[in-house]
């Protein structure tokens, strides 16, 4: 599960695909995908990799 994050008005979505809309603002491709910090995995490239 990826995180996906709206540029314009800031709304976090949680998903595997990235959304075309945000459901907030309406926005079409603003959505960008956030690294799960927290999680303490992946290594950054998306892969989602468990240490
Ligand atoms: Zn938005």
């Amino acid at each position: 599960m990826a995180i996906f994050k709206c540029e314009k008005c800031g709304a976090t979505k949680e998903g595997r695909c990235k959304p075309k809309k945000c459901s907030q603002c309406g926005g079409n491709e603003c959505l960008i995908k956030q690294e799960e910090k927290s999680s303490g995995g992946g290594c950054g490239c998306g892969c989602k990799a468990k240490k």
